[in-house]
């Protein structure tokens, strides 16, 4: 395909801080709590850093273990009201692996540090996933002002209707922590 020359090109890259977050990426995660952590720590270091918003996310391979993705809330920094952690995380998989749909590859589980807004659970069965695992409710980003949008509910029922199993509150406490700190720090709420 010949790009336009009239429109800008739009691109995600993940800041550079990231690379050195994570374990190396033969790491193969014990358990789902451990997952979190990491994602959480995306979280909270995105924030550190002031690259984004309070939110991570992460795409694991669930035969192996080990991490393909991270995510963490790029919408201010990208100009992208769609730079969510989970899509961030997503696109970055699916750019690895050089598909659009992650289901051809394997099974990958998309592990978040808040539950999925309007926009993320739209966008969650496109990308072929089969689990999502979610840390802080939507009330505890709605308790900070963040806007969700309107979901169905529960959300748990469109992930299931779509043969992805959702697992909630894996370190809720933690990544509220987080949203707290971050609310505390009067940082910008979008
Ligand atoms: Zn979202």
């Amino acid at each position: 395909m010949i790009p336009s020359n009239r429109f800008p090109t739009f691109s995600l890259s993940l800041p550079r801080w990231i690379d050195d977050a994570l374990p190396h990426s033969d790491h193969r995660y014990q358990s789902d709590e451990e997952k979190m952590a990491a994602v959480i720590t995306l979280a909270r270091l995105n924030v550190h850093h002031g690259s984004g918003g309070p939110f991570g996310a992460a795409i694991f391979d669930a035969a192996t273990g080990t991490l393909l993705a991270p995510g963490v809330n790029l919408v201010v920094e990208s100009f992208s009201s769609a730079a969510h952690a989970e899509v961030v995380a997503c696109t970055i998989a699916q750019t690895t692996l050089r598909t659009h749909a992650l289901s051809s590859r394997g099974r990958y589980e998309l592990f978040t540090s808040c539950e999925p807004c309007a926009m993320c659970l739209g966008a969650i069965p496109w990308a072929g996933l089969t689990r999502v695992i979610a840390a802080a409710r939507d009330e505890d980003a709605r308790a900070i002002g963040f806007d969700e949008g309107v979901k169905a509910t529960p959300w748990g029922d469109v992930m299931e209707r779509h043969g992805i199993t959702v697992k909630c509150d894996v370190l809720r406490e933690e990544a509220r922590q987080v949203l707290r700190d971050y609310s505390t720090a009067g940082a910008l709420i979008y």
